[in-house]
């Protein structure tokens, strides 16, 4: 079955390429609506994308608004460790074995039918996992470290090589005009939300037991990939920093993750879709979509929810 769609997933490829002449712009464009199209887990597509999109420098941004396409990532109920997503193409790039996902945005759910991965307790527990900054990190010695410090309370670590039971990760430092756009984000977040964090690593290869490579994990301190937000990676840094930040959040105000449970997943099982197909995954990764889909544009998160957006307006957004 893998190797029939691969193969035609290439001549769709091939096909689309004849057919469009040679504007780069439309090559891209036709490859980019090929990938969504096929809607699976193909890393060949991936890299042809991005080996186009490097070629003709064309950041291939068209589709960075609007879908966040999640691998599904065994979420473990210890610590919230989030599948990678991928803004770019509507590919997952990572995990092979979960290339029967589609990639639509939260419309694959059937209300009353999906049930949560974990318990709103085993969600707040892991939120509330914390490990020592300096098994992790170290603090940036950066000017612009310094400052967000100052600002707003919050450590910048660059990190440490380190492993847990559930996850590892290699040694990656945060650059200047990283913290910059971290610091960016930092200050257009309310001062309720944003205070529940006190420590930000930056790491380069995230990865769980099983292999997946989440965009980062929700603990305190928070870790981020930098391969998930760099050059070629699948999410942005404001999505990733505001998903990982309301974990953080729901550490802190576990009353407010379980009103969100209760309202949105009653007996654990999803009322309706969230904003994201990771979304579905349980209460925790819902709240964060929303709240990351909030911060980014909060009249299509209205629009997809008023009721979730509501919430957030009001127990979350403070
Ligand atoms: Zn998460």
């Amino acid at each position: 079955m893998k190797k029939l769609r691969r193969l035609s997933v290439i001549l769709l490829l091939v096909s689309s390429l004849f057919m469009t002449g040679c504007d780069a712009t439309q090559i891209l464009d036709v490859i980019s609506k090929v990938a969504q199209g096929v809607q699976q887990a193909m890393p060949a597509i991936q890299n042809v994308v991005n080996t186009f999109s490097n070629i003709f420098g064309n950041n291939n941004n068209n589709n960075n608004n609007n879908n966040n396409n999640t691998a599904v990532n065994n979420t473990n109920t210890q610590q919230t460790a989030d599948a990678n997503t991928n803004a770019q193409a509507n590919v997952v790039t990572i995990d092979p074995n979960a290339e029967d996902v589609t990639g639509n945005t939260g419309q694959n759910a059937n209300a009353g039918q999906t049930q949560s991965t974990a318990s709103v307790e085993e969600i707040i527990r892991g939120a509330q996992i914390s490990t020592p900054y300096d098994q992790v990190g170290t603090e940036s010695t950066l000017a612009e470290a310094a400052a967000v410090k100052n600002r707003y309370g919050i450590t910048v670590l660059d990190g440490k090589s380190w492993r847990d039971q559930w996850n590892s990760a290699t040694a990656d430092k945060w650059t200047s005009q990283q913290i910059a756009q971290f610091a960016a984000i930092l200050e257009k977040l309310p001062s309720g939300f944003r205070s529940c964090t006190k420590g930000f690593v930056m790491q380069k290869d995230l990865r769980d037991n099983d292999g997946n490579e989440p965009s980062g994990l929700g603990g305190n301190p928070i870790m981020i990939s930098s391969k998930a937000v760099g050059a070629g990676g699948w999410i942005s840094m404001e999505d990733l920093v505001v998903h990982e930040m309301t974990h953080q959040f729901q550490a802190k105000n576990a009353d407010a993750m379980r009103q969100w449970a209760a309202k949105f997943w009653p007996n654990d099982r999803l009322v309706r879709p969230s904003i994201s197909d990771y979304g579905n995954t349980d209460p925790g990764e819902d709240m964060a979509e929303c709240v990351a889909a909030y911060f980014k544009n909060p009249e299509r998160m209205r629009q997809h929810d008023p009721e979730r957006y509501e919430f957030i307006r009001q127990n979350i957004w403070k």
